[in-house]
Order: C-alpha cells, then sequence, then structure tokens
C-alpha cells in the first residue's frame, strides 16, 4: 500500500519506537557516554556510538518513507541489498580495523572518540539475533553472525535499561560527592 509521506513519517517513528529500535539507538547513546563520561571526547564519542544505525537503519527508514512504503508492511524481505552493505560497512570490525591502520598510517593516530564506533559494535554482536539483522562484524570476509538474544526482548531491554541506569546513578552520585568535598575544601 502507498501511504503520503506525512503519514509514512508517523508510521515509521511509531514502528521504530513500537519495535524498541529507537530504544536500541537510545541505549548506544547512554552506554557510550557511561564509558566515555570522563574523557574530552565524550560528545564526539556519543555521536560516534549512534552513527552506525542512523548510516543503516536511518538511511533505509527515510528510503521506506520517500517510496511511500507501508511500514507496518514491513518484513526483512523488502530491504534492498544495499541496505544490508550500509549495515555491514557500519557494523563491521574489518571495517573499523581498516580505517584505524590507514588513521595510523596517515595521521599516526587513532582518535580516542573512534572507539565510540567500536563499543557499538561490541555491544551490538551479543545483542542482536540471527533472524533479525544479525551483526556482520566479519564483513566482508565473512557472513557469520553471533547467535545474540534481540534488543526488543523485553527482559533484556528491562535488564539493559536497569544497568544503564545503575551506571547513570553512579556516574552522578561520585559527581555530587566529589562536588561536595570540592565546596568543604574552599
Ligand atoms: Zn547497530
Amino acid at each position: 500500500m502507498v501511504v503520503t509521506f506525512q503519514y509514512g513519517c508517523i508510521e515509521m517513528l511509531l514502528y521504530n519506537v513500537s519495535s524498541g529500535t529507537i530504544m536500541d539507538i537510545f541505549a548506544h547513546f547512554l552506554w557510550n557516554y557511561i564509558i566515555f563520561h570522563r574523557t574530552k571526547v565524550v560528545g564526539k564519542a556519543v555521536l560516534a556510538g549512534v552513527l552506525p544505525d542512523v548510516f543503516s537503519w536511518g538511511i533505509y527508514s527515510g528510503y521506506h518513507v520517500l517510496n511511500g512504503y507501508a511500514f507496518r508492511q514491513f518484513s526483512i524481505a523488502l530491504i534492498p541489498d544495499w541496505v544490508f552493505m550500509l549495515y555491514g560497512v557500519t557494523h563491521s570490525l574489518v571495517i573499523f580495523g581498516a580505517v584505524c591502520l590507514i588513521l595510523w598510517l596517515t595521521i599516526k593516530r587513532i582518535p580516542l572518540y573512534l572507539y565510540g564506533w567500536l563499543a557499538h559494535i561490541l555491544i551490538d554482536i551479543p545483542t542482536h539475533a540471527k533472524d533479525f539483522l544479525p551483526t556482520p562484524f566479519l564483513w566482508p570476509l565473512s557472513s557469520f553472525a553471533f547467535p545474540g538474544i534481540r534488543w526488543s526482548n523485553q527482559n533484556f531491554m528491562i535488564a539493559n535499561y536497569v544497568a544503564i541506569l545503575l551506571c547513570l546513578g553512579y556516574i552522578f552520585w561520585k559527581k555530587l560527592v566529589h562536588n561536595g568535598i570540592k565546596k568543604k575544601s574552599k
């Protein structure tokens, strides 16, 4: 069924919310904040942590809407090959390694925030099931996929967000204690 652009945008948003995709991308955002919060590049690292999904699933979502496809009729079989290629490029340890090698050979350093991308891939490997967008972490050398647990599994999502909240709570509690000590010593 062909849908209008505005309706398609709303439907796409609803699909991404109900399927847990938005929550998955938000979890990447928060985990990278937790991992890099003590560095000066936390903003860039957080961005590097969400871009792999924006440049694959995000582009596909836009394509789906622009072509007037209805998201409620979405199926894996509808996804064009170029989306899997984008998914491979953005979710591959091989590509990440190649980019690091090129940077090392040219500018002699690997920016710290780039490890935000690595964190995204490493988190995705065990949190994607084989039947729905498994993480192609060995692309283009191999199509092997780890039989992980799907991120939208309700129990997993609850455990994931509880772990995130515990880590964030600890970080902010430490900041409060640290600020308290600073004030006292003035
Ligand atoms: Zn991803």
